[in-house]
């Protein structure tokens, strides 16, 4: 086969096979194991010689179909606490099929007012979720990562400013270095826009109380006095090892009297906001100049999606609208165009799996999501410290669980090697994916629970898996 323009008529049979395969999937997702590595070897069915000839259209989606229903990581279902990543609503997921079938240029109202309407209506609602100001400006971006980078691309724009220089225009050439302050929860994509950014990945001072990380809040405020012009903060609302939260409201009021930018990375912790038992976590977060999250952790929608909020969102434009080509619209276009307002130049209608899943389940319905989730990492945290030879390391704060295998009698290093063991044998199985982490400088397992379709029986086979593992310990 050689030309799709003689396979126009297969469009929509091709689509209607990937929904045949969607529901025999989905149905065994609540069953089947995270990763299934007897499926591996369907890898291979990948390696293929360039064709010089295609296969055409079913043949191939078919044959995509078999190796990816096989041989993907089932993540999407209820037992991935590995990492914080969350699953797809059903809204979500058919909103994401929806924006594959109308394939818009969603980065020009000019290409697509649906889908500039569309990311209008869900930056506002999202706004209202977290209970930031309307006045806020906000654009969508394909993940926490790219959020952190356009928040921190308008506080270096902020900050050039604050020294007579457009640093989009002209650079960082003959400028100081930025400052910036965090505690030592700062995330490393928080790092890697630094890097981006050309503000250098170590520029970020950290200035950390304990081991843990917990910033020390006397110290930044000492390190801003000193510094001799503005500085920016970045805070984190949601840490990944424990789920612990930086004081932001404290942050804040730093932020306040040195005159600095105040960055809160959200990327899951912004959705203790959803709900009145948590959002104590987040006070203060209203008060940012910019704050991040993710949509593919806690909003439960596919892969890629994040947003960023920015206080002034003329510096959005500043940072991101100069582009200076004739052929785009001008900066005083009446219509948004969001392709100015954040990284990314042509992209996809990343507003519609949002739009779907915020209409379909409302605020009412994702609050009870982040409420669950919160509970089944209570309920875990419970079985934990209930269990002679296991160990809490953290307090559970929202949905991640922080603990390590501890029997009696083993020594620290000992311990680090066997709960190692243990993390790499619970991903070998396969059935629940939890791996290590390093928390307080000790080995640690740290389950995250942020899928919707999770329930207190996914979460108690993690422990009996755990406990099998356990029970054929080699020392
Ligand atoms: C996941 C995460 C990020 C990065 O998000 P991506 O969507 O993976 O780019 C940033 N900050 C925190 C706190 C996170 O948990």
């Amino acid at each position: 086969m050689s030309d799709p323009l003689y396979e126009r008529d297969q469009a929509a049979a091709a689509l209607e096979e990937v929904a045949r395969a969607a529901g025999p999937y989905l149905g065994s997702l609540d069953d089947r194991p995270v990763h299934d590595h007897k499926a591996d070897h369907l890898l291979d069915l990948l390696d293929h010689p360039f064709p010089e000839r295609g296969e055409g259209t079913m043949d191939t989606v078919r044959r995509l179909l078999h190796v990816g229903t096989g041989a993907a990581t089932h993540s999407s279902g209820p037992r991935f606490f590995h990492f914080i990543v969350g699953g797809s609503t059903p809204a979500a997921q058919a909103g994401d099929w929806t924006t594959t079938l109308l394939d818009q240029v969603g980065g020009l109202w000019l290409t697509s007012p649906f889908a500039t309407r569309a990311e209008t209506v869900v930056l506002g609602w999202l706004k209202e979720l977290f209970g930031l100001p309307s006045s806020y400006g906000a654009v969508l971006t394909p993940s926490a990562t790219f959020a952190n980078l356009t928040g921190l691309a308008c506080a270096r724009q902020w900050w050039g400013e604050r020294h007579g220089a457009d640093v989009t225009a002209d650079g960082l050439a003959g400028l100081p270095r930025m400052p910036v302050l965090a505690g030592g929860y700062l995330h490393p994509s928080s790092r890697k826009a630094l890097q981006i950014l050309g503000c250098g990945r170590d520029a970020a001072r950290i200035l950390a109380a304990d081991e843990v990380g917990r910033v020390d809040l006397a110290a930044m405020d000492r390190a801003l006095g000193e510094i001799d012009g503005p500085a920016v903060i970045v805070a984190n609302a949601g840490e990944v090892n424990a789920g612990d939260f930086d004081p932001i409201d404290a942050m804040a009021d730093l932020a306040e009297r040195h005159g600095a930018w105040l960055h809160v990375d959200g990327a899951f912790g912004l959705f203790a906001a959803l709900s009145p038992r948590l959002s104590h976590l987040v006070r203060g977060v209203e008060r940012a100049d910019s704050v991040t999250s993710d949509g593919h952790k806690w909003l439960n929608v596919p892969y890629e999606s994040g947003f960023a909020f920015v206080r002034e969102p003329e510096l959005m434009a500043r940072s991101f609208g100069a582009w200076g080509a004739a052929y785009l619209p001008a900066g005083d276009d009446p219509h948004v165009n969001y392709n100015m307002l954040g990284p990314e130049s042509s992209r996809r209608a990343r507003a519609l799996p949002i739009w779907a899943t915020l209409r379909a389940y409302g605020r009412q319905g994702h609050r009870e999501m982040v409420e669950r989730h919160h509970d089944l990492a209570l309920r875990l945290g419970a079985v934990v410290e209930e269990a002679d030879d296991l160990e809490l390391l953290a307090p559970v704060r929202l949905a991640v669980v922080c603990f390590r295998y501890r029997p009696p009698g083993v020594g620290e290093e000992e311990l680090d090697a066997l709960n190692a063991w243990i993390g790499a044998e619970l991903l070998a199985d396969g059935r629940v994916y939890a791996g290590t982490t390093t928390y307080r400088g000790v080995t640690a397992l740290r389950p995250a629970i942020f899928n919707w379709r999770t329930t207190e029986s996914d979460v108690d086979l993690l422990v009996s898996v755990i406990r099998e593992i356990i029970a054929r310990r080699p020392i």
